[in-house]
């Protein structure tokens, strides 16, 4: 089949990890049959340098003209950047929360797994981590307190703020869809992270939750308390599957869910509206530290193309094969400077994707 993609290279480190991506996707055509047509689409610093803003319309257009859109990351070094001498409104972050919205990307994905050769990356000790960990949390991306009515002021000489926190229905049933939807390609387990015990929001949340999944009898569910889910990602990570939650708890949870696995340079993310339509980029930044000198790990970027061939194109098998290249290449001893350890060999950016694509079968 032919598909449409859109590649945003970006910033920093992002051109060069978009590259190897991309030579596992024509890899994938070359062994599955398909053909992929691209569109380079410009965002961030890149469309600031061509165009004098962070996001056009026309790139807003060819990005929802295509199937899916895989992106670098965008953004420079925030002392020494041009970029960040202008309004808060026209810097690269600007462009990448209006595409967001302008996609209506409403779910987050972010799955953290830990390979067993990376275990000593992993901050936790052996007898949490057991037989490793392998969860995806879905974080609702588009409501919630982030979007809620805020101010800030002064009643009788005390400075006060309000920020709000609302969710309907309809937003938490579309997000808890798409959590059992994952649910159900991987070990059919969701729990849904809320804080029901004291918010009325959470307490909402719960039972549209439930309402969902009577529509799953196959996949468990579960629910539990933020405060709880907080300390089982560092107790007992293993027990998790798919997470389910709200825009905050999501953004607190995801990052440190990555942290437990220990290196930044692999963890893959999505973000997906109603359609199959998604844009994928790796969870870390543009990395300027690091930029052109051909060390960046591009295993992130590599793994969220696996997450557009699997969510967006439906390609599970594809996907599958692309992750299991990975995992072989990590077991074969290779290492990104990110992530190397003793007594394995030392690879840049390119050879990196080399290695891999040449082991998608
Ligand atoms: P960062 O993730 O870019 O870098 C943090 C550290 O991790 C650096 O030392 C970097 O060299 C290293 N690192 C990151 N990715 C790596 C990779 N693939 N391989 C090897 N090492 C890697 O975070 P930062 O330094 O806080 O931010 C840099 C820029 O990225 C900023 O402009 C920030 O706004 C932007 N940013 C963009 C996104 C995005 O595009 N979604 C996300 C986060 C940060």
């Amino acid at each position: 089949m032919n598909y449409n993609i859109a590649l945003i290279h970006g910033d920093g480190i992002g051109p060069e990890i978009v590259d190897e991506a991309k030579k596992i996707l024509d890899k994938v055509c070359e062994v599955y049959g398909h053909s992929f047509t691209y569109k380079n689409v410009l965002l961030g610093g890149a469309s600031i340098d061509a165009h004098g803003v962070p996001l056009t319309g026309e790139a807003i257009e060819d990005a929802k003209s295509s199937d899916a859109v895989l992106m670098g990351s965008i953004g420079g070094d925030a002392k020494t950047s041009p970029w960040y001498q202008l309004d808060p409104s026209k810097r690269p972050e600007a462009g990448l929360l209006a595409i967001r919205k302008a996609l209506n990307l409403f779910a987050n994905l972010r799955p953290a797994y830990l390979y067993d050769e990376l275990k000593a990356a992993c901050p936790l000790k052996e007898d949490r981590i057991g037989d490793g960990f392998d969860m995806i949390i879905v974080r609702e991306l588009t409501g919630g307190l982030y979007f809620g009515e805020r101010k800030t002021f002064e009643e009788n000489g005390v400075k006060t703020a309000v920020d709000t926190l609302s969710y309907n229905e309809n937003e938490i049933r579309r997000i808890a869809v798409k959590a059992f939807e994952i649910a159900g390609k991987r070990r059919k387990k969701v729990t849904s992270v809320d804080k029901a015990n004291v918010l009325d929001s959470s307490r909402l949340w719960r039972n549209i939750v439930e309402e969902v999944a009577r529509d799953y009898p196959d996949i468990t569910l579960e629910h539990m308390l933020v405060d709880n889910c907080a300390m089982q990602l560092v107790h007992n990570p293993g027990q998790f599957d798919v997470i389910l939650t709200e825009n905050m708890f999501g953004d607190i949870l995801s990052d440190e869910a990555s942290m437990v696995t220990g290196s930044i340079g692999m963890l893959s993310s999505a973000s997906l509206n109603e359609t199959s339509f998604g844009l994928y980029e790796p969870s870390h930044g543009s990395a300027p530290d690091i930029a052109g000198k051909g060390i960046a790990n591009p295993i992130a970027t590599i793994l969220s193309a696996a997450m557009l061939l699997r969510f967006s194109l439906n390609l599970d098998k594809e996907a599958d094969a692309v992750e299991a290249a990975v995992e072989k290449v990590l077991s074969e001893g290779y290492r990104t400077v990110d992530i190397m350890s003793e007594g394995c060999e030392k690879v840049g950016t390119s050879k990196m994707g080399d290695l891999i694509a040449e082991r998608i079968r």
